[in-house]
This record gives C-alpha cells, structure tokens and sequence, in this order.
C-alpha cells in the first residue's frame, strides 16, 4: 500500500520536474543509445544494463546492433552465435530470454517491438523496471522506472528510507513522470555535433525525466558521498538540509567469505583443453578451462567439478598465475594451474588458439587465457590488464 506520508503536493511536483529536466537537458551522459528511438536498440541496451555498467555495455551494445540490426534477425540467429557477442558480459539467462522474446515478436507483433506497456511486460526477462524503461525512453509513455539509483535520490528527498520494490517509490516516480508528461520535448545539449548547439537531439519528456532519475542517482547522488553542490535538487531534499542519518536503502548482505577455484591450463602440441557447458548448467552452451571447487565449507555453486583430480595433476615446475573472480554474488580465489593430463577427460576438447577464439568463452576462461596470451585483445569487451598486487597477484606469463 502507498505510504501516504510521503508524497508530495502539486507544486512540488512540478518544481521537481522542471529542475531534472532543466539539468538533465544538460548534464546527459553522451550514450551512443540516447542517439535513437528504435525500440530494439534501446531493449538491448536495458537488457545488456541489467547488473552490468555503462562502461563494460557501450563496446557491446554497438558490436551487437551492427551484427544484429533487429528484431528479425535476432530471431534467426543461432545461440552460439549469439553467445560469442555476448560471451563476457555475464548473467546468460538474459540471452536466452532476449532470444525467446524475439520469437514471440515475430510470432505475436509481426517482428515489430510491442509498443503497449503490458505487452511489453509480458516479454521474457522484461520486469516492471525494464517495461518502464523501454516504454518511455521509445514511446514516450509515462511509465515509471525504480532502481537502486533511483531508489536513493527518493529517500534523500523524501528523508525516508524507500527501497526499490516498495509501492511508496513507484508511486512517487509515477507523480513525477506523469507530471513530466505535460512538457515539450527537450534538447539534449551533450549530444549535440561539435560546434552546432541548435543541432542538439530532442528527448521526449517521459523519457527524459526517467534518465534524469537515474543518472542524478548514477552521478551525483552517490551511495557513500552524494555531490549536493552540483544537484539541482540541493534546495528541496530533506536529507541534505536534516542532521538525521542516510535514510538511502543500503545494499544487500553479500557474502565475503571468498571461494577457492582451481583451473588446470593443460595444452598440448598447441592445443588446449577446454569443455563445453551442458545444457541444464548455468552458462550452457560456453566453453571453459577445466575447473574445480576447492574449498567446500559453503553450498556448492553449481558452477564448476567437485572434484577434477582423477585426471590433472598440477606440474609443479610451472607457475600459472593468481587472480580474484566474480561470479554473481561470490568472489573467487582462483590459481591457474599448470597441469597434465593423467587420463582421457570426458567432454573435453583439444581446441588450437584460433578455433578457441570462434568460441563462446565463459568470463573467466576469457579473462585467463587473455592473460596467458592465448587470445588476442577483444575489441567488444577491452580487458585491463591484470596488475600485480595483493589481491590479484600474477606469476610470471606462459604463451601457448
Ligand atoms: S541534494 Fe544531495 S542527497 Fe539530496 S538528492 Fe541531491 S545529491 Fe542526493
């Protein structure tokens, strides 16, 4: 049920509105998605953004819509053609659903993205957040979007702590898009060419009251140090004007104790062991080193081999390096092994460098065999090179 205590009267509203659109008009990030409209575009944008930042999406999202320019073309395109231009990006089952979800277009819209909030609800892998998103951003419909981001800049305003699923914020994220909708389109100053302010391109207002949400929460309004001098919200927010504490939601609990991964690096006459992940398993369809668990105090994952040594056995003249590994919610102590083969590995597949790179790799694979220089760069998703340090401590390089 809303909590009526925290909303907010009519001038409010409007001062609100005409300030986020006033700034965000200009202080928008320059995205590459904020260029178009198309409504695919912008789906796999919200989609590739779920759980992953705006910097690690940009290589991604563009690599993709110059190989899969709609929603057709999705349909027909195979899942491991697929998996390499997202391979590295994480959270599979997205894929999967984006793939589904083009199917049903074709089948139910005639290919053409839905254009009706419910219908573009009822999509796989769309919740209400991703809904609002595409809706508003491509239709200008005043649907409401809460996330982490948005969810803090309403509790600061507010002064009450309102987490992202609660009724009280979507309700006050409604007041104000639907205010937002009685204005004129916007000019979006960063995105105009160099040089030609007038060429700036026109955000619709839903659209853009929504953005501007969540980039004040995404820029300025920062978990641990919010920038209230350069909010244009500093006048009206409670929090910034109280001595009372951060009402803002904190993250969830997530677990520290980290998890032990053995990954064992076998090659031979220039090929490597891999194998790839079966179907009913997280990741299916993606190729890997060989892996183990191997400190079992907690649940296991479900992600890698229980148990690996009836057939590698580490060569201990050989270094293989270190590195620490996310994996939703866990972080891995991984150490690359060196290692030889004690008897034939069901499942695995002797692959040379170049047909490795025609694969899609799981994240981890990527980021261990960029290491050890088996792969070249990959210009959709650039890696920082590993430094040495406490945390991620690299023993010395092995090519293939
Ligand atoms: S004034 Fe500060 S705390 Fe309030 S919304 Fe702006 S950045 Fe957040």
């Amino acid at each position: 049920m809303t909590d009526i205590s925290v909303t907010w009267t009519p001038n409010q509203v409007r001062t609100l509105v005409q300030r986020l659109l006033r700034w965000f008009s200009q202080h928008a990030r320059n995205l590459p998605w904020r260029h178009t409209r198309d409504p695919y575009a912008l789906w796999i944008a919200e989609v590739m953004l779920q759980q992953t930042r705006v910097n690690t999406v940009i290589p991604y999202w563009q690599h993709w819509i110059q190989t899969i320019p709609d929603i057709p073309t999705l349909a027909r395109t195979r899942q491991d053609q697929l998996r390499k231009l997202w391979a590295g990006l994480g959270y599979y089952r997205r894929l999967e659903n984006l793939h589904r979800a083009a199917k049903l277009i074709l089948k139910h819209h005639h290919g053409r993205f839905p254009d009706r909030y419910e219908d573009i609800l009822a999509l796989p892998g769309i919740g209400r957040y991703t809904a609002g998103a595409i809706a508003s951003t491509a239709f200008n419909l005043p649907t409401p979007v809460v996330d982490g981001n948005v969810a803090r800049v309403l509790s600061r305003l507010t002064g009450r702590p309102l987490r992202a699923p609660s009724a009280a914020a979507w309700s006050l994220a409604t007041q104000l898009v639907q205010q937002a909708a009685r204005h004129k389109p916007i000019p979006l100053q960063p995105l105009a060419p160099p040089g030609r302010p007038r060429s700036a391109p026109l955000c619709p207002p839903c659209s853009a009251l929504n953005q501007s949400l969540m980039e004040l929460g995404a820029t300025v309004c920062l978990p641990a140090v919010p920038r209230c001098h350069d909010c244009p919200l500093q006048t009206l927010c409670t929090y910034r004007h109280s001595s009372q504490p951060d009402p803002a939601p904190t993250r969830n609990h997530i677990p520290t104790t980290p998890r032990h991964l053995r990954v064992y690096l076998v090659r031979h006459n220039g090929r490597w062991l891999l194998h790839q992940r079966p179907a009913n398993q997280v990741n299916a369809g993606f190729w890997e080193l060989p892996a183990t668990e191997t400190n079992h105090v907690q649940p296991h994952s479900g992600h890698f081999f229980t148990n690996l040594d009836p057939w590698f056995e580490p060569l201990p003249d050989q270094p293989g390096l270190r590195l620490t590994h996310h994996i939703t919610r866990h972080r891995y102590l991984v150490e690359a092994r060196f290692a030889r083969l004690k008897q034939p590995w069901p499942g695995g597949r002797w692959l040379t460098p170049r047909q490795i790179q025609n694969r899609p790799l799981t994240r981890l694979t990527q980021k261990i065999l960029h290491h050890l220089g088996v792969l070249p760069a990959n210009p959709n998703a650039p890696l920082a090179p590993l430094q040495p340090n406490k945390k991620n401590l690299c023993l010395p390089r092995h090519t293939a």
